[in-house]
């Protein structure tokens, strides 16, 4: 039917999935769906709010709907699709979930309270990581998310329902959201940008664009894209070597945007947005912790203002990188902070656990058999690279 195949675009529906996810439909496509089947404007309105505002999980909720109207959303169109698979941590500590998709594939998302500091910065905010891919195609030699590939990008409805039923099973609004779980968000541009449409909006979620920020692995011309899309969200950029042949050697990304083409599209970054740019630098030992890299680091973060966050690595089981002693840690972010920047060094929990994220999936999908387990082979492969 017509009405239906205008609706089903690919920026609302996963694979596999037969009926359209409304969790991250508009207010116009909702007074198009509306249209399709006669119904006034105001049913749009409606529909929103139940979706939105009152959480509905089910069509026979929407009690304000006609009765046709709702019959018509229950045979087309679903309002979840994850399913909690596990819960780790308690109400005071970070959260972690373990969602499962209609596919039968896994991601997971991190609550980080109040309580624990994150990002650098211990705020009053409740901090959510999501995740943006099933995998990840750019394969950073230290990181869980991408040992076994890329399985598929996530749409807009299943971001923004990581939120949703976070809030839901925790009880507690989300105000802080970092694009920081499994994946690469810049890669899945249109449906992570849907996402924060969505999650932005006063209608929608109504989390505010500066407490949304979106980190990269350091993909170019998705970051002046992202740099014009009109919503005022931060960016963290993933450096973690201050020099092309450090970071050529953990992240592949970098041969196809080593660092002068990175550097132009984030100096177009702050030529159009407001805030800060924060750089993530993860502390290895022996690979990118010595002193000339903390001052290179420096100078690069002082040429675009930038903030610097360090993270002592977290060690990943199969991998063979480790983090420096404390004294070594020290010692880099006294040596960045001596060239004029501000820089974080954060050993917390909270952030521990946020930065595994990726570990627990790999274990549950290996242990499914969905993925094979195949991280002795690549421990051999990195190890022998490192001896070359
Ligand atoms: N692809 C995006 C977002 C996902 S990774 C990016 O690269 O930014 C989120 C952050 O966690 C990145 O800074 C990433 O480098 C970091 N990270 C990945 N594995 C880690 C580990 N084992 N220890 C500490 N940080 C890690």
């Amino acid at each position: 039917m017509l009405w239906h195949s205008l609706l089903m675009s690919d920026s609302v529906t996963s694979p596999a999935q037969t009926k359209t996810a409304l969790l991250s439909m508009t207010p116009e496509e909702l007074v198009e769906l509306a249209a399709q089947i006669n119904e006034k404007p105001y049913r749009a309105k409606q529909l929103l709010e139940w979706i939105y505002k009152k959480r509905a999980e089910s069509f026979e909720e929407m009690t304000s709907l006609s009765k046709t109207m709702q019959a018509f959303l229950e045979q087309n169109y679903s309002l979840r699709s994850l399913t909690f698979a596990r819960v780790e941590g308690s109400k005071d500590t970070t959260r972690k979930y373990l969602f499962k998709l209609h596919d039968g594939r896994f991601v997971e998302t991190v609550l980080i309270p109040a309580s624990v500091s994150f990002a650098g910065e211990r705020s009053n905010r409740r901090t959510l990581c999501v995740s943006s891919q099933v995998g990840c195609a750019y394969d950073c030699k230290f990181c869980a998310s991408g040992l076994a590939g890329f399985t598929r990008n996530l749409t807009a409805a299943e971001i923004v329902e990581q939120i949703v039923q976070v809030e839901k099973h925790s009880g507690e609004r989300v105000d802080n959201l970092v694009f920081m779980g499994m994946g690469e968000p810049l890669a899945n541009y249109n449906q992570v940008t849907r996402a924060i449409t969505v999650l932005n909006a006063h209608w929608g979620v109504n989390i505010g664009a500066r407490h949304i920020t979106v980190s990269t692995s350091g993909l170019a011309p998705q970051i002046k894209k992202l740099a014009e899309f009109p919503l005022q969200v931060r960016l963290a950029l993933s450096l973690h070597g201050a020099s092309d042949d450090v970071r050529n050697q953990i992240m592949p990304v970098n041969r196809k945007h080593p660092l002068d083409e990175l550097f132009d599209s984030l100096t177009f970054w702050t030529q159009h947005k407001k805030q800060k740019i924060t750089f993530e630098y993860i502390l290895i030992k022996g690979v990118n912790d010595s002193d000339e890299q903390a001052r290179l680091l420096a100078k690069r973060a002082r040429g675009l203002e930038a903030k610097v966050n360090l993270i002592p690595y977290n060690t990943v089981d199969g991998l063979p990188w480790e983090r420096p002693d404390i004294p070594t840690q020290d010692r880099f972010r006294d040596t960045v902070a001596s060239g004029g920047v501000v820089v974080t060094l954060r050993r917390e929990k909270g952030h521990d656990i946020a930065a595994a994220c990726g570990q627990l999936r790999l274990k549950e999908e290996t242990d499914l058999g969905i993925i094979p387990a195949m991280i002795p082979e690549k421990r051999r492969s990195i190890s022998a690279s490192l001896n070359d």
